[in-house]
């Protein structure tokens, strides 16, 4: 599954992961899918985030979700009833990382309830891992799901098509298992769009790392001090900072703030450093001492910047190349 969270389902990116053949597009916002679907493309849709007020919209527009909680699967089992479908569901399990999954000691009676559910079709289970604790996918979590997955099929005789093992945290564990059991899907965000695997943020080889650039203006450009002068108060946000004295430097001013971006995942593509910032401008360092107002200066991003620079309306989102073209 190619998962579109990280850029809202944007389009053009969407049909880009068509193109690489995944099966299914995965969201965990119900709106991105409207998006999607208003914006014609047909995929197989899948809503990551367990619903519940939504249920009515979730049948309506996803084929399968993920779910946890048996009010949530009456919900969409009674919507799917008005709409005269069949409603697709892939149960979570718990396996240690303690975000959403029913737990495996209380999975068979949670199946057994979900099975007497008229118009829905349990079609998979899954985990997510890596996500809240950190926990990381390995032989021992990803066997326990195929045995689950065995136990429940057995237990009910019926056919799970797809389990789930997690996402781009899964990959390592993927390349090296000897054997990955049941296993037979993975729903990948971030690693496609930024091509690092995210148990220890290493690029994937063959991929790109740099699909996605962030294009700043510089709007001040001036030699300064790097020791404010007078009394020192709390900043903009509370903070009560303290300062290095570097020197006279030149410091840009880049019109990027907090409100479009976050700093931490923001790294310079011209070395230099990000050294303060507010919710509209962010200050740099530029030892090379070359830039003037007006200047562009650009920035890689992680997978949380991406998130919120995706998701903010000041920042122009604009495609270079054309989707087929190499
Ligand atoms: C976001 C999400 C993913 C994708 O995670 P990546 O780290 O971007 O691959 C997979 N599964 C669920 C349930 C998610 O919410």
């Amino acid at each position: 599954m190619g998962v579109s969270k990280a850029v809202l389902g944007d389009p053009a990116i969407v049909d880009a992961m068509m193109l690489g053949k995944v099966k299914f597009i995965a969201d965990s916002r119900i709106e991105n899918i409207q998006r999607m679907k208003a914006a014609g493309i047909s995929a197989q849709f899948v809503l990551l985030r367990t619903p519940f007020s939504q249920a009515e919209s979730v049948v309506k527009y996803a084929h399968i979700s993920l779910n946890t909680e048996i009010e949530t699967l009456q919900r969409l089992s009674h919507f799917a009833k008005a709409q005269n479908k069949h409603h697709q569901v892939i149960i979570m399990v718990e396996l240690g990382d303690l975000r959403e999954g029913v737990l495996p000691g209380d999975l068979s009676v949670f199946i057994k309830n979900t099975l007497s559910l008229p118009h829905i079709e349990v079609v998979g289970i899954g985990c997510n891992l890596a996500c809240y604790g950190g926990v990381k996918p390995d032989s021992a979590n990803m066997g326990a799901l195929s045995e689950l997955s065995a136990r429940i099929e057995k237990e009910f005789q019926i056919r799970l098509k797809i389990i789930s093992g997690g996402n781009s945290a899964n990959y390592e564990w993927y390349k090296s298992a000897p054997d990955v059991g049941r296993i037979n899907n993975l729903r990948l965000g971030e690693s496609i769009l930024l091509g690092c695997e995210t148990v220890s943020r290493k690029a994937i080889p063959g991929l790109h790392t740099g699909a996605f650039q962030l294009f700043a203006e510089v709007i001040e450009a001036k030699q300064k001090p790097s020791l404010p002068f007078g009394e020192i108060c709390q900043d903009a946000f509370g903070n009560v900072n303290h300062f290095r004295d570097r020197g006279t430097h030149q410091r840009v001013i880049v019109a990027l703030g907090r409100q479009d971006v976050q700093m931490a995942g923001l790294k310079s593509n011209s070395a230099m450093e990000i050294i303060g910032s507010s919710s509209d401008h962010i200050i740099l360092d530029n030892q090379a001492n070359n830039l003037q107002v007006g200047d562009e200066v650009n920035f890689s991003l992680d997978y949380g910047s991406l998130l919120a620079s995706m998701t903010s309306p000041f920042i122009k989102k604009q495609f270079k190349g054309r989707i087929g073209e190499s």
